[in-house]
């Protein structure tokens, strides 16, 4: 149960330490200032001072909410900034996801940096005249499905990816029934354009089934015909997300505290929890206290895509983050909070939490195999 110690009774109480302990020596308890006392033990005592105790539940909601509530105060509409526009990659297996993400990134890669090594993290951005486009790589449609059950939204553009020999599948619908649930437009790119087979009429008479309809068929969707193998139209293809971006407009607050989502995480030998965070508002900084499903800590460091250390990240931004507890699972919401008490807070409650959750369901269970044996 919820306790608090003699000496954070007596602050809230306004009255010295020592004379509570006085009264609970009175009571027959011998203890010391930094003593914990369990609510009811708190209650009598504060009544014999004429002070009414109240058990306030635990409230993560405002706790959280507190934190980026303080910067809400001071923002206004100019605080709202374009930010890049977040994409997923997703489509029917073999119909190029992953060369695309590759062949994007690669092409994207300039001189400079040929040479340097690409981190893999779970995301990464690309630029084209200035404006940036940031990728999720994770592995489609599992992530995609997972984040959104637990209400986080991630993507804003979905690039259906259709290979032009082979046209619509099983996994195109499923694609674009996550899409539309999503409520999240659809860019089409028709792949394996240099395939001698390639039939991309027959992949847009496919997709009017679904409400997919090009432009250049009377309908509002953007179809961009590429190959990834080749590198073909992949400048286009970017274009048409900056366009679809700006058209949504999408903007965000880099003053506020960050709130975020957890890409990918996992355990490192040798520098612990590591998890890459999508910021979705605010500039997280080094040093910040952080929480992340049930862990908590302070950004210890923060390395981009490119294996580059950063000291801040923005709205869009994926950074690799170390400084947590334990290891999160991807889906999980990701917040900068006051200090490192309310990120701890915030994780134990929540651990405690889950620890009656899965109690609940185990003595659930018991009782049904007690039931189921009689
Ligand atoms: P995923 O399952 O959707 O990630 O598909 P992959 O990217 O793994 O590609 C599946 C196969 O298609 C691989 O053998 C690729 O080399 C091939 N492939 C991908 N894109 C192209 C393309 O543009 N043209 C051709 N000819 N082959 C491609
Ligand atoms: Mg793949």
């Amino acid at each position: 149960s919820d306790v608090i110690t003699v000496a954070e009774l007596a602050k809230r109480m306004g009255v010295k330490g020592k004379d509570l302990i006085k009264e609970l020596m009175r009571q027959g308890t011998m203890v010391t200032i930094n003593h914990p006392l369990d609510f009811e033990t708190a209650a009598i005592l504060a009544s014999e001072f004429n002070y009414e105790v109240e058990n306030v539940a635990f409230d993560e909601e405002t706790l959280l909410e507190h934190s980026s509530v303080k910067g809400a105060e001071e923002a206004s509409a100019d605080d709202l900034k374009t930010r890049p526009p977040v994409v997923t990659i997703m489509g029917h297996v073999d119909h190029g996801k992953t060369s695309l993400l590759d062949a994007i990134r690669t092409a994207n890669v300039t001189a400079g940096e040929a040479g340097g090594i690409t981190q893999h993290i779970g995301a990464y951005d690309v630029e084209l005249d200035g404006k940036k486009i940031t990728f999720l790589d994770t592995p489609g449609h599992e992530a995609f499905t997972a984040m959104r059950a637990r209400g986080a939204k991630v993507t804003d553009i979905v690039i259906l990816v259709v290979a032009a020999d082979d046209g619509v599948m099983p996994q195109t619908r499923e694609a674009i029934n996550h899409a539309k649930a999503a409520g999240v437009p659809i860019i089409v790119a028709i792949n394996k354009m240099d395939k001698p087979n390639a039939t991309p009429d027959k992949v847009r008479q496919g997709l009017t089934e679904f409400g997919l309809v090009s432009e250049d068929w009377g309908g509002d969707t953007i179809f961009v015909e590429v190959s990834a193998k080749l590198h073909t139209n992949l400048d286009r293809l970017l274009e048409m997300i900056l366009l679809q971006a700006e058209v949504m407009d999408l903007k965000a607050n880099p003053t506020k505290r960050v709130r975020g989502i957890i890409v990918e995480a996992r355990l490192d030998k040798g520098r612990g929890p590591v998890v890459t965070v999508l910021v979705q508002e605010g500039t997280l900084k080094i040093g910040d206290p952080i929480v992340a499903g049930t862990h908590y800590g302070r950004v210890r460091s923060m390395i981009n895509d490119r294996g580059e250390r950063v000291d801040a990240a923005g709205p869009s931004f994926p950074v690799e983050v170390t400084g947590l507890s334990g290891v999160p699972d991807a889906g999980d919401m990701f917040h900068a909070v006051e200090d490192e008490k309310t990120a701890k807070d915030v994780a134990q409650h929540r651990a405690q939490k889950l620890r009656e959750t899965e109690l609940a369901r185990t003595s659930k269970v018991s009782l049904e195999q007690l039931f189921a044996r009689i």
